[in-house]
């Protein structure tokens, strides 16, 4: 299993499809996963796109596009998954959700297969006792946008064993990225930190101590942040967002991290943030 060669990721959104990129590009072949087939159409077009524009920049040699496309194939189902070596699920942050996906896999792929998730708040231990091979459970936390950000958060679940930690360690390496090792706990560390921030620039908006605009340009100018968190919190989807905030209330007990009900009334009003057009700020689709 050292010579990872075939990935799947599974669920071809904003985060599967940043990572499908990056493990072509680095010449993985990659099998990219989701319920339906207009949602893989969807994310081929815009790693197409992504590409195109990295040729552009002069970042990736245009004869290299084509062939980085190939090695990504689509599937509606992950019944073709049984020769993967390498699962990285990227489905909705909800725990059914990747439960179920996480027993399928498990059901599919290889014994030896490593199953990582890409979840921002969920517990790898907790998915991985779900499994057969709770050793090889792993977190595999990628930023997004994925082809640029250099950051994995490699996260350990209580059982994950030291050769799993150290593959997936050095497959980050090997995808150009930085691992940062952590521990398994709501939120690891970049989420427990940014998501109350985002939930308290939420409240100042709702109690109307500061437009959008306002609470952004206080990070920005006066704490060095290259972008507010509240433009941070559309990028990342509110959505999402509202996802985290309430593992972590769950995960930790505490009121402080109860989701804002200006962005549950946004997620509710379909203003889910650049994705869909609309979330703090407004967008060309
Ligand atoms: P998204 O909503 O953009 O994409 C999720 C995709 O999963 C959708 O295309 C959906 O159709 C698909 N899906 C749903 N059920 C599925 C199933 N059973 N099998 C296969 N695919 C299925 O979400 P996202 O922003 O890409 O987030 C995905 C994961 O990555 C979440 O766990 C999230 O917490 C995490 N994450 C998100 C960000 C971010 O900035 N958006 C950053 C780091 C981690």
């Amino acid at each position: 299993m050292s010579d990872i060669q075939s990935v799947a990721v599974i669920g071809a959104g904003t985060m599967g499809s940043g990572i499908a990129h990056v493990f072509a590009k680095s010449g993985f072949f990659v099998t990219l996963c989701d319920v339906e087939q207009r949602f893989l159409d969807r994310a081929l077009a815009s790693i197409r796109t992504n590409l195109g524009r990295e040729a552009a920049k002069g970042k990736l040699p245009e004869s290299e596009v084509e062939p980085i496309l190939a090695r990504i194939t689509s599937a509606t189902s992950m019944e073709s998954l049984s020769d993967v070596q390498l699962a990285v699920e990227a489905a909705p942050e909800r725990f059914e959700l990747k439960a179920e996906v996480f027993g399928t896999l498990d059901h599919i792929l290889p014994e030896s297969a490593i199953l990582a998730t890409n979840t921002s708040s969920i517990s790898i231990t907790r998915l991985g006792a779900l499994t057969h091979r709770a050793e090889q459970v792993i977190g595999m936390h990628f930023f997004n946008p994925v082809p640029v950000m250099s950051l994995v958060e490699v996260v350990r679940g209580m059982a994950t064993s030291e050769s799993t930690f150290t593959m997936v360690r050095d497959l980050s390496t090997r995808l150009g990225k930085t691992p940062v090792e952590v521990n398994d706990a709501p939120g690891f560390v970049s989420n427990r930190v940014l998501m109350p921030l985002i939930n308290e620039a939420a409240y100042s908006v709702m109690e109307g101590v500061a437009t959008p605009e306002a609470v952004d340009q206080v990070f920005k100018l006066g704490m060095a942040h290259p972008m507010g968190p509240l433009t941070l919190a559309d990028f990342i989807g509110i959505d999402v967002c509202v996802d985290i905030l309430r593992v972590l209330h769950e995960g930790f007990g505490n009121p402080k991290y109860y989701p804002c009900p200006l962005l549950v009334r946004m997620v509710d009003a379909g203003w889910l943030g650049r994705k869909s057009g609309r979330g703090f700020y407004t967008y060309d689709k």
